[in-house]
């Protein structure tokens, strides 16, 4: 059963907080994905190999497909609080190129990200919390460390940390090494800002522009 949504904005909030009509907007959502959409799954079944892997902030809450102008389904989506490189997010990023053979990597980070604020906070009052959330201000504090402090604010952290990010794979898994330094994939690590671009903060392995490049856009 689909609930009409309040018009005010107080009245949305409210409504947004509650799960139960959160979860009946997703059913209403899926009876409309699933009656339009089974031609678009057809044609990602056949093509089994992402045009990329994203890896991303999951507090900027843009689809990656939105984000780079490609067809749902055509990324392979990865997200959490602060990029914080666990064993699932490994295994999934090897699995993309090792196993579907993608071709890209994408660290994309975010400007005004809490995750990044938070990390910066707790670094500038020396102030580490407990529980899941020291694993995200550690993995962000690494990437403030590399940079000798030298970072004010959070947006300039979420660039060094895309950058860290990128590293990092390339340090916790031979695979994806090797997988760069052969020129079957390559890193690419941006910061989106407010308004929608891209900046790109490094790169490993080979993303050179071919003189005739092949931009498909939706
Ligand atoms: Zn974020």
């Amino acid at each position: 059963m689909y609930t009409a949504q309040p018009s005010s904005t107080i009245r949305e909030e409210a409504t947004m907080s509650n799960p139960s009509i959160a979860w009946q907007r997703l059913q209403a959502g899926n009876q409309h994905f699933h009656a339009t959409s089974r031609s678009r799954q057809k044609a990602a079944t056949r093509d089994q190999s992402p045009l990329a892997v994203v890896f991303r902030c999951a507090d900027d809450r843009t689809a990656s497909e939105a984000v780079f102008g490609q067809s749902w389904g055509s990324l392979m989506d990865i997200s959490n609080w602060g990029h914080v490189i666990d064993t699932g997010v490994l295994a999934t990023v090897e699995y993309a190129v090792d196993k579907l053979k993608t071709p890209l990597i994408v660290i994309l980070g975010h400007e005004n990200s809490s995750a990044m604020e938070a990390s910066l906070e707790a670094w500038n009052n020396v102030n580490i919390p407990e529980g899941a959330t020291r694993a995200v201000i550690e993995h962000a504090m690494f990437s403030l460390a590399r940079q000798d402090a030298s970072i004010s604010n959070a947006d300039e952290l979420a660039a060094a940390h895309t950058v860290h990010t990128g590293v990092s794979l390339l340090q916790k898994s031979a695979a994806l090494a090797k997988a760069v330094d052969s020129g079957q994939s390559a890193i690419v690590c941006l910061v989106r800002d407010a308004d929608g671009g891209l900046r790109v903060c490094a790169t490993f392995g080979d993303v050179a522009e071919n003189e005739a490049p092949l931009l498909e856009c939706v």
